[in-house]
């Protein structure tokens, strides 16, 4: 089967928009696929937290992601509503304008719907950051679709032109294919779609289908319902909860929105859509450059003045934060050896400069700064702090100097093993303890077993550092 060309700009996932979204990011890319969307747009509430899996999902299907929001706007902030407004992306630039008005949404917010904190974007931030951003006037809780619903289509007239003179060509009007209507009769999604329709030829402006779907099936409607049940804190019985009262919210077919239109509406609306989708860049720029660590902010501790000077002295050659792990890490020795043997000291300094050099040279300083600096503010407050853990079990293997594998449960005091560095040591001592978690197996192509963590690291070739749970058969562990 072939299907016309479209694709839906506006959509919510279980991920981002919780209790109210239902789709799983990856199916609904399977989903995109199948009915040949070759993109879509994740717009969550308020948030834009699951475009990094949607990256992924997109990744894995081919279908490109338009990473976008559903932005809560204030046309004044000084009261408390809000309605829906969709922003989509044309490129990096405008992504990086996005994340700036999702930043000054919380600065923004205000407590709405069931005393709920709600991020909210005002006329001034869509003013400062709306370039290279496609601007869509969402659902029927959009700006101009709440006051053509009150009756009040000259405020809605008003609020286009602002809208127009902000994002010119790229501001369009949203309607919806499904038939929304509230018992109360106010909501009628068909007459606003008609009034849109009319107000994109009064002003020249485009109007644009978007699914808004909320889950992936006609059929799923019935469990979205009880979700809005469960979100309003209502009985499925209860008569006044909030429902959508249609079973249409679901990723549709450019066949089922041409059903709903007719022919000539959604030509026009699904070629807007494809349009704007064309014109948006493949979000390259979400994808992952790794662990990313902040530079540990050595110039605002309170002793700084007292380690530069000491940095000066004696290791002026080294990056400012070995050298402050350095400096730390001798002040705090000294305390923690107050009343040991000189042996016992000799032997607990040689070891804290061997650990010390393990940690630069693997460039772990800035990190065991940030976990000090936190785990140190958590005992200020008394908040309780673990002993923290590594992510070997029993039976994960270690290489011995002549080759051979060994279960680290059976290492004892005397085996020479292979270290970090790829030198021979001597072992020791020993030490063993117990942790409750989920332990994952891993099988190679050699028929080799491994037990870990979930969360232990694997350096592959082909994309560097992959926690265990997230290895797959295409990825190649250089050792193991
Ligand atoms: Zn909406
Ligand atoms: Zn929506």
């Amino acid at each position: 089967m072939t299907f016309a060309p479209f694709v839906s700009l506006h959509n919510h996932s279980e991920q981002g928009s919780p209790l109210d979204g239902m789709n799983d990011i990856n199916a609904l890319f399977k989903r995109a696929k199948e009915i040949e969307h070759s993109s879509i747009a994740i717009t969550e509430h308020g948030t834009l937290v699951s475009h990094y899996d949607a990256y992924k999902a997109s990744q894995n299907t081919g279908v490109k992601l338009i990473p976008g929001i559903e932005a809560y706007f204030a046309p004044d902030l000084k009261e408390k509503k809000s309605s829906h407004m969709v922003l989509i992306p044309k490129n990096e630039n405008g992504y990086k304008n996005i994340l700036r008005l999702n930043y000054e949404s919380y600065k923004n917010q205000a407590s709405g719907y069931m005393g709920k904190m709600t991020p909210r974007i005002s006329w001034d931030d869509i003013s400062n950051f709306g370039e290279d951003i496609f601007c869509l006037t969402a659902c029927s809780n959009g700006l101009l679709s709440k006051d053509l619903i009150a009756g009040a289509d000259a405020k809605a007239e008003e609020n286009i032109t602002k809208l127009h003179a902000i994002f010119g060509d790229r501001l369009f009007l949203e309607i919806q294919p499904h038939a929304l209507k509230t018992d109360d009769g106010k909501v009628d999604q068909n007459k606003l779609n008609d009034k849109l329709i009319g107000l994109s030829k009064k002003y020249r402006i485009p109007f644009v289908a978007t699914c808004d779907a909320h889950y992936l099936d006609r059929e799923h409607a019935k469990y979205h319902d009880m979700l809005l049940a469960v979100k309003d804190k209502k009985p499925l019985s209860d008569p006044n909860r909030f429902k959508y009262g249609v079973q249409e919210m679901y990723l549709k077919t450019s066949d089922e929105i041409t059903d709903f239109f007719g022919e000539k509406i959604a030509n026009i609306a699904m070629s807007n859509a494809v349009k704007i989708a064309s014109l948006c860049e493949e979000p390259h720029y979400l994808k992952s450059r790794g662990a990313i660590l902040p530079q540990f902010p050595v110039k605002n501790q309170a002793d700084y003045q007292n380690f530069k000077t000491w940095w000066e002295l004696n290791c002026s050659e080294l990056p400012i934060d070995k050298a402050y792990l350095r400096y730390r890490c001798i002040k705090g020795f000294k305390i923690f050896s107050e009343g040991f043997s000189y042996e016992k000291q000799l032997e607990y300094w040689n070891r804290t400069k061997y650990e010390l050099s393990v940690l630069e040279m693997h460039n772990f300083s800035s990190y065991m700064l940030i976990v000090a600096d936190y785990v140190s503010w958590a005992r200020d407050q008394s908040i309780g702090t673990g002993p923290g853990r590594g992510c070997f079990v029993p039976d994960s293997m270690v290489k011995l100097s002549d080759g051979s594998m060994k279960p680290i449960q059976e290492i004892s005091v005397g085996d020479e093993v292979i270290s970090h560095d790829g030198t021979n040591n001597i072992v020791t001592d020993t030490l063993s303890y117990d942790i409750s978690e989920e332990i994952i197996e891993l099988e190679f192509e050699d028929g080799r077993l491994i037990s870990c963590t979930q969360d232990h690291e694997f350096f592959t070739s082909n994309r560097g550092w992959v926690k265990a749970i997230d290895l797959d058969e295409n990825d190649d562990v250089v050792e193991v």
